[in-house]
């Protein structure tokens, strides 16, 4: 599909869109570069456009262009613009990756290729009882809130370890790995001890009663601070303003 294709289906101006691909194309080679100064493999590195609070068009131009993975923070849009999408017969992997209430979940399930934002073991147990009711299994990421910040959803760094075999033994949820926020930091590599700290969590809980084979996803990283993330061994980053621009308010 050339942009102006796009731009049809997306029901968005030409130039809009081509905006749209500059934007994703500089974020692509600038992941990659982070990557490799990090002396890893570019390929390991999954881009996630986070569309939240956008129209739905922004997404559907993004997806075209070639994006594969869209993260947004609330169920009801998330699932509204997952409406919108298969209509055109787009089909991104569908990331939720803001706070998540106990009463939403039975909205998500099947709905969701990873919930990054499990901040609690009532709300995992919910997700678990739930998904095995559908004779499903979900995957999910435990969000940890490294710094301390009490503004900051998340496990405490010590409540996953002495849980640990808890979270592993859950039936109708897979724990896949973590995901953390770093505070917002006058200068990016302020992020390095909080992203450093979450590796060395995300290894402990590797080694233990969590690890497996698919114990293996690290989401941290956004629009200011995905290149320390990468070289603090993030395998997902999560990307919103860099790709998609300044967002509207978050209504
Ligand atoms: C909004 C949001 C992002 C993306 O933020 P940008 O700074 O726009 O890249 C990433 N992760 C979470 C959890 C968010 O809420």
């Amino acid at each position: 599909m050339d942009n102006e294709q796009i731009a049809q289906l997306a029901g968005l101006p030409v130039l809009e869109v081509a905006a749209l691909a500059n934007r994703l194309e500089n974020v692509r080679r600038s992941v990659a570069a982070a990557a490799q100064a990090a002396g890893r493999d570019p390929a390991e590195i999954t881009l996630i456009g986070v569309s939240k609070f956008l129209p739905a068009s922004m997404a559907t131009a993004a997806v075209c262009l070639g994006l594969h993975d869209l993260g947004e923070n609330r169920v009801q849009e998330m699932l509204a613009k997952q409406d919108d999408l298969s209509d055109k017969d787009l089909h991104p992997s569908w990331h939720l990756i803001g706070t998540l209430q106990k009463n939403k979940v039975k909205y998500l399930i099947g709905r969701t290729a990873l919930i990054h934002s499990i901040d609690s073991a009532e709300l995992l147990e919910e997700l678990a009882s739930r998904s095995s009711k559908a004779g499903l299994v979900t995957d999910v990421l435990l969000q940890v809130n490294t710094a301390h910040e009490a503004t900051k959803h998340g496990f405490d760094p010590d409540e996953l370890l002495a849980n640990a075999d808890r979270f592993a033994s859950q039936s109708g949820i897979r724990v896949r790995g973590l995901m953390t926020m770093a505070p917002l930091f006058e200068h990016p590599d302020q992020t390095r001890p909080v992203f450093g700290q979450t590796q060395i969590l995300f290894a402990s809980l590797a080694a233990g009663p969590l690890g497996s084979d698919t114990f293996n996803i690290l989401s941290m990283g956004m629009s200011q601070d995905y290149s320390q993330a990468i070289a603090c061994g993030a395998t997902h980053v999560r990307i919103g303003t860099a790709i998609f621009g300044p967002r509207p308010s978050q209504g």
